[in-house]
């Protein structure tokens, strides 16, 4: 077995790093920063978001497991006391193949420019956003116009990310067994003219969604924390990766619901 850590850069979570090294270096147990097994995130949820696009071309082969130095994390939740806990159950699985996971699906994006097509994966979200103006956009949906939307923009989410940006925009929580993609809508502007759902959409594997914005608009394009500014999209399609999913090590059982319930209801007074 061998791991990374990707680390939040703050004090704690550079200490932390330091005694997981020490530890593995003690057990023999080899860091590879190429191509680990296991990559070990420290820090918040925003630090397993980076550690999942440095390594989004290895999801095939990587589990990842994270440590919070904050509050709570959806994608981080180990305490820093469980530190040595944690490696000594890390280092007791000698192959990669024993590793218990959970497999959680992700967003694919292709994105259509007139000279050609990149896809990208997002762990929580893809957005769009219009710059400066509001973005126009045609959504269609498994290829027929659903509606043309005039608002800030478009989140696209998975079942993981439900409880990011999304559920600021009134989604439903989606549990992580679900293949499916969330729509939701970010102030849409609904009048007797424009007129779009207003409810978030959830869309199964094998259906797409494709979002044709206006020709040359200036759209600020987010994928989880990275953002990009681009006028050249003729068009952009989101669907559940098919090929591919996001591997959790588990080594013990955290239930999505309870983690919901104590991010953001915290415990029910009887
Ligand atoms: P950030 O500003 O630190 O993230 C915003 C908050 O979302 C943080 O508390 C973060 O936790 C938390 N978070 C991230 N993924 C989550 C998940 N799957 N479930 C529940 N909470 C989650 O920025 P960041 O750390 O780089 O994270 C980027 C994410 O922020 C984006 O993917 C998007 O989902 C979210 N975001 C939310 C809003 C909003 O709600 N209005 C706006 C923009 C972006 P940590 O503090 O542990 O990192
Ligand atoms: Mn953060």
């Amino acid at each position: 077995m061998k791991y990374n850590v990707i680390e939040r850069g703050d004090d704690i979570s550079k200490e932390l790093t330091e005694r997981f090294k020490a530890l593995a270096a003690a057990h023999g147990v080899i860091q590879d920063e190429q191509s680990p097994d296991i990559v070990l995130s420290i820090g918040g949820d925003g630090t397993m978001l980076q550690a999942f696009h440095q390594y989004a071309s290895q999801l095939d082969h990587i589990a990842f497991v994270g440590i919070h130095t904050g509050h709570l994390g959806f994608f981080a939740d180990w305490k820093p006391a469980e530190l040595d806990h944690l490696a000594s159950l890390m280092f007791s699985v000698t192959t990669p193949e024993d590793l218990p996971i959970v497999q959680y699906p992700v967003v694919e994006i292709e994105i259509t420019t007139e000279t050609g097509v990149e896809t990208h994966l997002a762990l929580n979200e893809f957005t769009l956003r219009g710059i400066e103006v509001s973005l126009v956009a045609q959504l269609h949906i498994n290829d027929e116009l659903f509606e043309m939307f005039r608002g800030d923009g478009i989140c696209i989410s998975s079942p993981a990310g439900s409880t990011a940006y999304n559920k600021s925009l009134g989604g439903a929580m989606v549990h992580p067994s679900l293949e499916a993609i969330q729509i939701a809508e970010i102030a849409s502007i609904n009048n007797r003219v424009f007129r779009t759902l207003g409810s978030p959409m959830i869309l199964p594997k094998h259906h797409h969604c494709d979002i044709y914005p206006k020709a040359h608009q200036n759209m600020l394009l987010s994928l989880d924390h990275k953002y990009m500014q681009r006028s050249d999209v003729v068009s952009i399609r989101c669907r559940v990766a098919g090929n591919v999913k996001v591997k959790f090590a588990r080594f013990r059982p955290f239930p999505f619901w309870l983690r919901v319930r104590e991010a953001f209801v915290g415990q029910a007074s009887q």
